[in-house]
């Protein structure tokens, strides 16, 4: 069964700088570089490294990078016929700069991403009713979310939402959600309380729970995740690893729970294997270059 990721695609602009300028100043940087991203992308890629057929809905622009963009999903097997490309915005990007104390800067222009709009998500019916579950973030146009959460829902097809980036969510997309994948500060946004430890991520949950979600798993950084559901609550332990850049580990974690999920699995072994994709994901720098194949991960978990 396919997995349809309906998100965002980015082109992160990365700069490492000695320190940031000042307004009006000019600096000469140490090193420039662009990377592919934007969690639907990244979610997608996920999925498909695993051996998922994954169907991304998307769009970008008519540049450059959009072309660029079309083209990693396409090397990386996502089926790219529902990536649209806008006539009036340009592709979404990040503009990061990286200072050597290790902080960085980010301006993201979301661009051609938040141009899907209910309509547009309506008239690809067709393409989510033959998902086997559809995965969806918080980078897109909220209206378009909800409407594809609809679409699913009317079909029977299970929803995957990844509240990211964490913004304050409507009753009826909740009820229409499967599986909520927040990490601890998205749970505590969406439930409206500090979210400090495992137990404050189950309270959270809880409230997300009240609210119509079927599945919370909140993920936990090294620590795992936490699935509560209407059956009880149960913490499932992360893989210790020496952590390089934790960049994409939700996405990873995303994209290898969907592909679990369409193969059937019960939802205590999809979060187990997901968490030792993400484990993966952070041991290696980047976004899309840490996402793991499924040989490193049957490795790893022998
Ligand atoms: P996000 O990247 O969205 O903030 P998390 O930090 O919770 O999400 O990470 C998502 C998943 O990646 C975790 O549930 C876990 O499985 C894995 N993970 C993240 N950080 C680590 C780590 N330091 N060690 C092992 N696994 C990790």
């Amino acid at each position: 069964m396919s997995i349809v990721v309906i998100g965002s695609l980015n082109m992160d602009m990365v700069v490492r700088t000695k320190r940031a300028p000042e307004a009006g100043e000019t600096l000469f940087g140490q090193e420039f570089a662009l990377s592919p991203g934007g969690k639907g992308a990244n979610q997608a890629v996920a999925a498909a490294r695993l051996g998922a057929e994954v169907t991304m809905i998307g769009r970008v622009g008519k540049d450059s990078f959009g072309s660029g963009l079309l083209e990693v999903m396409k090397q990386e097997q996502v089926h790219t016929g529902y990536i649209s490309q806008s006539e009036s915005q340009s592709t979404g990007v990040a503009s990061i700069v990286l200072d050597e104390e290790g902080e960085n800067r980010i301006i993201v222009v979301p661009g051609a991403n938040v141009e899907m709009k209910p309509a547009d998500i309506e008239a690809l019916e067709s393409v989510i009713r033959q998902a086997g579950i559809v995965v969806m973030q918080l980078e897109t146009d909220l209206n378009m979310v909800e409407a594809a959460a609809a679409i699913a829902s009317r079909h029977g097809i299970p929803v995957i939402l990844n509240p990211a980036p964490a913004q304050p969510l409507g009753d009826e997309l909740l009820h229409q959600v499967t599986y909520l994948t927040p990490n601890e500060t998205e749970a505590g946004i969406l439930a409206g309380i500090p979210v400090e430890s495992v137990d404050d991520a189950e309270r959270a949950a809880r409230i997300l729970l009240q609210k119509g979600v079927q599945h919370i798993i909140v993920t936990l950084g090294s620590k795992g995740a936490l699935i509560v559901n209407a059956s009880g609550s149960l913490h499932v332990p992360g893989f210790p690893v020496q952590a390089v850049d934790t960049v994409a580990a939700g996405d990873s974690f995303n994209g290898a729970l969907a592909w679990q999920l369409t193969r059937g699995k019960t939802l205590d072994e999809a979060v187990r294997f997901a968490n030792a994709v993400g484990a993966l994901a952070v041991g290696k720098a980047g976004a899309i270059p840490s996402l793991p194949r499924l040989q490193e991960v049957k490795q790893f978990l022998q």
